[in-house]
């Protein structure tokens, strides 16, 4: 490294990005690489769902978590905790009281960790153990420990949430946070527990003739502008453009098995996958 003055006078350590603005486009594209550094490819990051899984109670949670802890000597695994209701009723407050999306993200985040706290704890006996977004750097030992890791979802934009295209919801929410993980750690797997079999051209809960998506490139997915979706659309727009995670898999947490097949490699519900 050396010290060079440039015509401005502005002072450099020689670098290729040296007195570039970051913006400029031949730049930006020079930065991709074929080969991206994958930390834990071995690993499955796993989110169980707020309101699909969590708030159901012990009749879903517990089987999900006991079909989690089976499969543990044989999957490297972070599982991740969606909010839920809870969250849904402070947004709702919030909305009411005309807080700005960065306040309802703010709440979003302090009710995904209260679902941390209590699956950690029902997975204390398997060495279940809540984790915050510091610690993910020290995965690789907890897991040689045999620890159970387990983390809120939340994206840590809290209060620097950027405002979505309409309305207050806060865009990023925690099926976002589970890919990002993902995709910076390099994962194998990207699983999202929800309470459907998985995605449907319509919500079937309101519409039971919906039918039923096994498989979709995501940019097909997001060109059909579905009426309602099982993900985030924030999600689907990371995953089109994600360099690491190929799929996420939507499975069933109330359909014995379903869990244990995706962490096998098969799709037991919808692979939603980037060409
Ligand atoms: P989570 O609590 O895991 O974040 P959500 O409740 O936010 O889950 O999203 C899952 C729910 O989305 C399902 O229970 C389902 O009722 C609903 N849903 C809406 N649209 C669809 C769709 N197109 N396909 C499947 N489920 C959908
Ligand atoms: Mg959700």
């Amino acid at each position: 490294m050396t010290l060079q003055r440039d015509a401005s006078g502005r002072l450099h350590i020689t670098s290729p990005l040296m007195g570039e603005s970051l913006m400029r486009k031949t730049l930006l594209a020079e930065t991709e690489t074929e080969h991206l550094f994958r930390p834990m490819p071995n690993l499955a990051v796993i989110k169980i769902g707020g309101q699909s899984v969590m708030d159901r109670g012990r009749k879903t949670l517990l089987p999900v978590l006991e079909e989690l802890v089976a499969a543990q000597p044989q999957h490297d695994m972070l599982l991740l905790t969606g909010g839920g209701t809870r969250s849904r009723h402070a947004y709702a407050i919030a909305l009411d009281l005309g807080m700005p999306t960065g306040v309802l993200a703010e709440l979003g985040k302090a009710i995904s960790e209260q679902n941390a706290i209590m699956v950690a704890l029902l997975l204390a006996p398997h060495g279940g153990v809540k984790i915050a977004h510091d610690d993910l750097v020290k995965l690789p030992s907890y897991l040689q420990l045999g620890i159970l890791p387990v983390m809120h979802a939340m994206p840590p934009y809290g209060l620097w949430e950027r405002p979505p295209e309409v309305g207050r919801i806060p865009p990023h929410r925690t099926d976002v946070g589970t890919l990002l993980t993902a995709e910076v750690l390099g994962a194998q797997r990207c699983i999202l527990i929800k309470d459907e079999r998985g995605l449907y051209n319509d919500d079937p809960k309101r519409n039971p003739a919906a039918a039923f998506i096994p498989e979709i490139e995501v940019a097909e997915l997001l060109a059909r502008d579905l009426p309602d979706l099982a993900v985030e659309r924030a999600m689907l727009d990371i995953l089109a453009r994600a360099r690491s995670v190929h799929e996420v898999l939507l499975v069933n947490g109330r359909e014995r098995g379903a869990i244990t097949a995706a962490l096998n490699g098969e799709n037991p519900g919808t692979r939603i996958y980037r060409a």
